[in-house]
């Protein structure tokens, strides 16, 4: 269950957390007419607080709303400072932030004409998302029996709420068959992300993950790959065969949710040794330092606030 906050900002108010409601006959609700952000705020070792890559965030949210057409009524900035009111009027010092926007009530046609184009912005505690244990050992996944989307089917740029029911078929199958969670092989059946997160494997010190193509733009992928060029690490995003998972020294996703998690099995074959890999407890460790603004040199990745 999500922890209650006070408010949610809606339509660019503050609204009590059990007033944020909206009619059955929502748009979206039908065909899934909304885009969203998954976003994390942290509480800093000197007693501020900063949401990670805050401004990255609201333009890959106005970029979603472009590439699905709908008519954008906010800008990222004025999004971004939605976000940190509302982080502020509810006194979270660390948190999930979600936007969303969604085309609302009106027509009841696949076209959405003039209905309204409504936004939120929700803020909630929340811990480690696959568990505080996968942090450190690692989590057991399976290749999924879904494919990820084709780029002229579902956009993979847009975080579209509509190419989350991908993503939820291949958690399901996954947690049934009793994996952790699913890594997605696209239609041409190489490895493309996880359900919530992008991928990399590390063999012989160089480090790889899938080129942009065929999966989202995680802000933390970026921010990985950044981080590993400065390490000295080599980093190619390149076309990943399911085979070389079987074969890497490790494997771990990243994400807003889900940081850096190591990944210790794969269609039951060990990783490794079974563990978090060097290579990801590095970047992990760093990971962590700069989300909690102890690094000065990746400052400009964070958005200062007071809770
Ligand atoms: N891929 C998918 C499908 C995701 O849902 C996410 C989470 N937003 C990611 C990758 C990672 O993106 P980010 O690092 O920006 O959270």
């Amino acid at each position: 269950m999500v922890q209650k906050s006070e408010t949610i900002w809606f339509d660019g108010k503050q609204v009590p957390w059990d007033e944020a409601n909206v009619h059955v006959l929502t748009h979206a609700l039908h065909y899934a007419t909304a885009v969203f952000e998954g976003i994390r705020a942290y509480e800093c070792a000197d007693g501020s607080s900063e949401v990670f890559r805050l401004r990255d965030h609201m333009v890959r949210l106005v970029d979603s709303t472009k590439i699905l057409g709908i008519k954008m009524p906010y800008t990222a900035d004025e999004m971004t400072e939605a976000a940190i009111e509302t982080l502020k009027v509810n006194k979270l010092p660390g948190a999930y932030v979600r936007p969303l926007v969604f085309v609302g009530e009106g027509a009841m046609g696949v076209y959405p004409g003039d209905n309204p184009v409504r936004a939120i912005i929700a803020a909630w505690p929340w811990g480690a998302y696959l568990g505080e244990d996968a942090l450190e050992k690692g989590i057991s996944v399976r290749c999924s029996s879904f494919s990820r989307h084709h780029v002229n089917v579902m956009m993979v740029k847009a975080k579209a709420s509509g190419n989350y029911v991908n993503s939820v078929l291949a958690k399901n199958e996954a947690i049934a068959d009793g994996f952790d969670e699913a890594i997605l092989l696209d239609t041409t059946g190489h490895v493309s992300e996880g359900t919530g997160e992008n991928i990399f494997l590390v063999r012989d010190d160089v480090i790889y993950t899938p080129h942009l193509d065929g999966v989202l733009g995680g802000l933390t992928r970026d921010s990985i790959i950044s981080l590993a060029g400065d390490l000295g690490y080599e980093v190619r995003e390149e076309p990943i065969a399911r085979d070389m998972l079987y074969v890497a020294d490790e494997v771990f996703f990243t994400g807003t949710a889900a940081e850096l998690t190591p990944i210790s099995s794969v269609d039951r074959r060990q990783i490794g040794d079974g563990k978090a890999g060097p290579v990801a407890k590095l970047l992990q460790a760093e990971f962590f330092k700069i989300v909690k603004g102890e690094n000065p040199d990746y400052e400009h990745w964070l958005h200062r606030y007071q809770a």
